[in-house]
């Protein structure tokens, strides 16, 4: 396509869940990007990183060849086509030589759902293997895995709209005010509407969000479902519970109750678990019997925890309780990271899921899909977790892998177990837009990918809403989309007919008419009603939320639950039984101090793309250490100087803050910098690779680690 001068298109924000419509001009060199007036997410504003977004479509460091590695170790420019018979050959031969288990694809959250779709296709259907993961399993696997056991499948039951209906928001583990600024505008501003709304804020720091809170807890780390079995237990002893639906739309709330009785019905022994006073506890107890109409919004603080889908389940348990759900202003919400917060799993990003909201340990539903595929084979058990499928490759059992739009050098945990693995495996390709990161420095095939401003396709956010992601700029260099590079290796194999794609449209068409076979209001993602659309249609396509079923009216179907109707088997929800658990590793004389991790308000991710912004660099400039006061005292180290952080799994320097944020044992390190940005901060080295049992989530909230001068 070409792109005429100071055309504008419509388009969605590459970074956090929120998902917000964007309005681009591209003028010359200069491209400008404000809000999207009817976007119904944002309705024109934008927070900082998104009004910086015209900075970053740049070339510079982008990855513009294709290139393989020669004998010597070097990167070697070579066409697409020699590139990609490599990567199949190369594939094909380590299948033949060591099985299908031992190839595998490591994608991300950042991908659009059209690639994420074709991705999952070719692995699980083509390939034979469920070794695909994705950066999301970081995120919100924890999520996904408490809605499955609650409701049957994966279902954010509350919309953005139910934020200005509910009376009382608790946030729970989310800086809100930095990590879903728009969202938390949203929050700020029904508040001043409306001065009784009651926000209550769950987090042990002090941040930008909790400065707006009535109330804010700041509860020691993993004793989340300690507080939540505590609300239940006292919700069940003050009578605030809905009979009728507990009885004919649930089960299992008399397990749940007794279990949150043994840990929860002495408020004495909650604070003392939590390590907050009693009557700050006592006063959010007060404040959801209530209140009927509560959103409980939870992030990363309860996801990203060896105990993470224990504390999402005990937050739905308090809604199950009280009817709390299906009703406007009702529910728990999950706030989702990144830009494509559902669409991964709309196309079963997860190892653990298969395409359509169906299940890989479904024989009816893998017989669905192999069908509707025309494939010859599909994956029949899950495939390998994100942190386990690179001790796989260390371990020598995967040979080889393709990474696709993210960062693992960087992000995950035990970072430099990553780098070992990587720089062991027999073959690394890595699509990417940018050419040299940390973990492009591994990579034996480097594939350019189109970036933000070049792709085609969609998103879906984290109220369920479905955004077009379009091109305004034309590719550069010989970038081509990850479906694309997918397609091609699946057409080398023999696949010419099933990956036959022409553009976004074709694949977001499959995947709609996927979503309704032989689905028959079986499952709630249903998108089957936006099938059948031509590329002007699709390019049309405005925002809205699922489900969009072919039969049935979409609009009544918005409220999720709001018929009580649950996608379990005989159709009600499950209360789950949970028990606190604290983090796996202990503090200890050597390391006495709990790190966390997490973002800052002007940078995403491994800030490939945010580090090419000025604007956004002048808001925080280095990798830094959070500590409490006494804490710095304690260690010897004084704001503004530098430290050495070690845990038992990694170190890195980074420069003392005092913020006053900090509680005190604790200390907080941004995720964002690299060996790219600073001499390496990756702080993934340092945080332990323990997962939560059921989501493998990481525990990225809490690691033991020490503070020394440096
Ligand atoms: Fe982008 Fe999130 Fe900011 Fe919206 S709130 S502009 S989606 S970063």
């Amino acid at each position: 396509p070409t792109f005429p001068a100071r055309a504008e298109v419509k388009s969605t924000c590459p970074y956090c869940g929120t998902g917000c419509g964007v309005s681009v001009r591209v003028d010359g060199d200069r491209t400008t990007v404000v809000g999207d007036d009817a976007h119904p997410t944002n309705a024109g504003r934008l927070c900082v990183k998104g009004s910086a977004l015209g900075e970053t479509v740049v070339p510079d460091g982008r990855l513009l060849y294709p290139q393989i590695r020669d004998a010597n170790g070097l990167l070697q420019r070579h066409h697409w086509d020699e590139t990609l018979d490599h990567v199949a050959t190369r594939l094909t031969q380590l299948i033949e030589q060591h099985g299908r288990e031992s190839v595998a694809w490591y994608v991300s959250g950042q991908l659009l759902t059209e690639d994420y779709y074709v991705a999952n296709k070719l692995v699980k259907g083509f390939v034979g293997t469920a070794n695909i993961d994705t950066n999301s399993r970081l995120c919100m696997s924890s999520a996904v895995a408490g809605h499955k056991r609650a409701f049957g499948e994966d279902i954010v039951p509350v919309a953005y709209d139910d934020l200005e209906r509910a009376d009382l928001i608790v946030l729970v583990g989310s800086n809100t005010a930095w990590c879903h600024p728009i969202l938390f505008q949203r929050i700020v501003r029904e508040k001043e509407r409306r001065p009784d709304m009651k926000l209550v804020v769950i987090d042990p720091r002090r941040t930008a969000t909790t400065e707006m809170a009535d109330l804010h807890l700041p509860l020691r780390a993993g004793s989340d479902v300690a507080l939540f079995n505590g609300l239940l237990s006292y919700l069940n002893q003050h009578g605030v519970i809905d009979a009728a639906f507990v009885e004919h739309r649930t089960h299992g709330s008399r397990e749940a109750l007794a279990a949150a009785d043994a840990s929860g019905a002495q408020l004495a022994d909650v604070a003392a678990t939590c390590g907050v006073d009693a009557s700050l506890i006592a006063e959010f107890y007060r404040l959801f019997a209530i209140h009927e109409r509560v959103v409980s919004c939870f992030s990363m603080g309860v996801n990203q925890s060896s105990s993470g889908t224990d504390k999402v389940n005990a937050i739905i348990n308090c809604h199950l309780l009280t009817g709390r759900i299906g009703k406007p202003g009702a529910g728990p919400f999950s706030l989702t990271g990144q830009p494509n917060a559902m669409g991964g799993r709309e196309v079963g990003g997860l190892s653990n899921m298969l395409a359509a909201h169906m299940e890989l340990d479904s024989p009816s539903d893998r017989d669905a899909v192999q069908t509707f595929w025309r494939s010859p084979m599909i994956a029949d058990q899950p495939g390998l977790k994100a942190v386990d499928l690179f001790d796989a490759i260390d371990q020598g059992r995967i040979k080889a892998v393709w990474i696709i739009a993210t960062n693992p050098v960087v992000s995950l945990p035990d970072a430099d177990k990553v780098k070992r693995a990587l720089s062991r495996c027999e073959l690394v390709i890595v699509s990417d837009v940018i050419e040299k990161t940390d973990t492009t420095a591994f990579a034996h095939v480097l594939l350019p990918a189109l970036g933000w401003g070049e792709k085609d396709g969609t998103v879906t956010n984290s109220e369920r809403c479905i955004s077009r992601q379009r091109p305004f700029v034309e590719p550069l260099g010989e970038a081509r989309a990850d479906w694309w590079m997918l397609s091609q290796v699946a057409q080398r194999w023999g696949y010419a007919e099933q990956f036959a794609y022409r553009n976004a449209a074709e694949i977001f068409d499959e995947h709609a008419r996927l979503s309704g076979w032989r689905n028959d209001g079986r499952r709630y993602f249903d998108i089957s009603g936006l099938a059948g659309m031509d590329a002007e249609r699709y390019d049309a396509l405005q925002p809205l939320r699922w489900p969009q079923p072919a039969h049935g009216d979409a609009a009544a179907q918005q409220q999720a639950f709001a018929d009580g109707r649950y996608f379990h088997d005989d159709g009600r929800a499950r209360f789950i039984t949970t028990a606190p658990r604290p983090p796996v590793n202990a503090l200890s004389d050597e390391y006495p101090l709990a790190l966390n991790t997490g973002r800052v308000r002007d940078h995403w991710h491994t800030m490939t793309r945010t580090g090419l912004a000025p604007t956004l660099a002048a808001h925080i400039a280095e990798p830094f250490v959070d500590l409490h006061a006494h804490d710095a005292l304690t260690c010897g180290v004084a704001d503004g100087s530098l430290a050495r952080v070690t845990t038992r799994w990694g170190r890195l320097v980074a420069r003392v803050r005092i913020s006053g944020e900090m509680p005190r044992g604790t200390l907080f390190v941004p995720i964002h910098w690299s060996a790219q940005y600073a001499s390496d901060a990756r702080v993934g080295a340092l945080v332990n690779p323990f997962v939560d049992p059921v989501s493998g989530e990481p525990e990225f909230k809490h690691t033991p680690a020490r503070v020394e001068p440096f």
